[in-house]
């Protein structure tokens, strides 16, 4: 017997995450989407399940188990999922005091006790990770839990398992107006709900504009590279990222030398900075390398990339990693909303049935299946 008829709009992550909890717990789901497949933040991404960005507590806890979801998916939908870890590479020396701070609290916690992470010299990450440059290079944290997931494929084969759970799923269904007890797309249907979900990524602001304004969410755009395919044998060997990324991440917002390392940072690359640049290196079975990126805030943005930020962003890649053909392949923006109060996830109830997910910001791979058992969770109680 059902539970109840949950209609969510978007089939992003954040909208299949709540959809297929929805679906294990016995409601009738269906999901609308805009597009003829999902095209939003969730195929632009970089596809890294990030924990190490999380802060320690109940967010890495929510990460940790997001990525074990993601690993049960893959299985069950058939995509490619790979257990990559992370290397946070330090070549200014208040990046290595900010990474000891790090291990060392996490030590104190526990999580080291588990292997976790491992601090290692510039020795160790030569012999390991061959790709990385090591001129300059005082030390590296690696850290086994960051997984990797190629988002077009992934999201695919994860609308695909919907399908095939028994989830119904409307491509090309804008949705124009929510009413009390179901929403009407722009070409007259109507679905009741007796709980609405919306994932509609950014363009939240469209359905519930003043209650998404009020929750201090602004808009963020990123620019996206990836490379043609490297020579084979090429292997990055983890996810990497170097100083400028530990001032972006709320887990390292603690450690008391993040200050210091923003300031000679500000001092040495200030235009990095004013781009919001940090630079992540993925790599995928294919070969090619995902790299980017930046964070340019504001309502709308110009329909241009800059070749300018491309530039910054791959002097910073050279600068902590050896790669044999760095021809771009393609470039792309993506755009998400951000908490303007430093929240991760902002969950606005506008109305009794009504649920809007958004915010997630840069963490929304990682963190999606956590939420989205939380929130079925408080239906299921209801
Ligand atoms: C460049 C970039 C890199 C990132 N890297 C990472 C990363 O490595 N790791 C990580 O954890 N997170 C990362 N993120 C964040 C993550 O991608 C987002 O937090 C997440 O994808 C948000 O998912 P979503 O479902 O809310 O939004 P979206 O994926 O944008 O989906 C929203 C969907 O709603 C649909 N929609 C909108 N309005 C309507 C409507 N009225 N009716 C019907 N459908 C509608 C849209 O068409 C869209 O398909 C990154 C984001 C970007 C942009």
């Amino acid at each position: 017997m059902s539970r109840g008829r949950v209609v969510v709009i978007g089939s992003g992550i954040l909208g299949l995450a709540h959809a297929l909890r929805a679906r294990d717990e016995g409601f009738e789901v269906t999901v609308l989407e805009r597009d003829e497949r999902p095209l939003g933040a969730s195929v632009r991404n970089f596809g890294t399940l990030w924990p190490i960005g999380c802060t320690f507590g109940v967010e890495r806890d929510q990460a940790l188990f997001g990525v074990q979801r993601w690993r049960e998916l893959a299985h069950a939908a058939d995509f490619w999922i790979a257990d990559s870890g992370s290397l946070t590479l330090a070549y200014r020396e208040e990046a290595w005091s900010v990474l000891g701070e790090f291990a060392e609290a996490r030590a104190l916690g526990g999580a080291e006790r588990s292997g976790d992470f491992e601090l290692l010299d510039p020795h160790a990450v030569a012999r390991r990770w061959p790709a990385v440059e090591t001129a300059g290079l005082r030390g590296a944290l690696w850290s086994r839990a960051e997984a990797q997931v190629q988002p077009a494929q992934a999201l695919a084969a994860l609308l695909r398992y919907a399908l095939a759970r028994g989830i119904a799923v409307h491509c090309a269904s804008l949705v124009s107006r929510v009413e009390e007890d179901h929403v009407e797309t722009s070409d007259g249907r109507c679905f009741d709900f007796d709980q609405l979900l919306i994932a509609a990524g950014a363009d939240m602001r469209l359905l519930f504009p003043r209650e998404i304004a009020a929750a201090g969410v602004q808009r963020c755009r990123l620019q996206m590279l990836r490379t043609t395919p490297q020579p084979p044998g090429f292997q990055l060997g983890a996810i990497l990222v170097s100083d400028l990324t530990l001032c972006h991440y709320p887990a390292f917002r603690a450690c008391p030398s993040v200050q210091a390392l923003r300031e000679r940072l500000a001092r040495e690359l200030p235009q990095h900075l004013a781009d919001g640049i940090h630079v992540i290196a993925a790599q995928h079975p294919d070969g090619t390398l995902t790299l980017g990126d930046s964070h340019e805030y504001g309502a709308e943005f110009s329909p241009e990339l800059a070749n300018v930020i491309e530039e910054r962003i791959l002097e910073i890649l050279r600068s902590f990693a050896r790669i044999p053909e760095l021809r771009i392949a393609a470039r792309w923006e993506g755009i998400y909303l951000k908490s303007m109060r430093g929240e991760t996830q902002v969950v606005v109830r506008p109305r009794p049935k009504v649920t809007l997910i958004t915010a997630m910001g840069g963490l929304g791979m990682t963190l999606g299946f956590g939420l989205a058992e939380r929130t079925i969770a408080s239906w299921v109680r209801a």
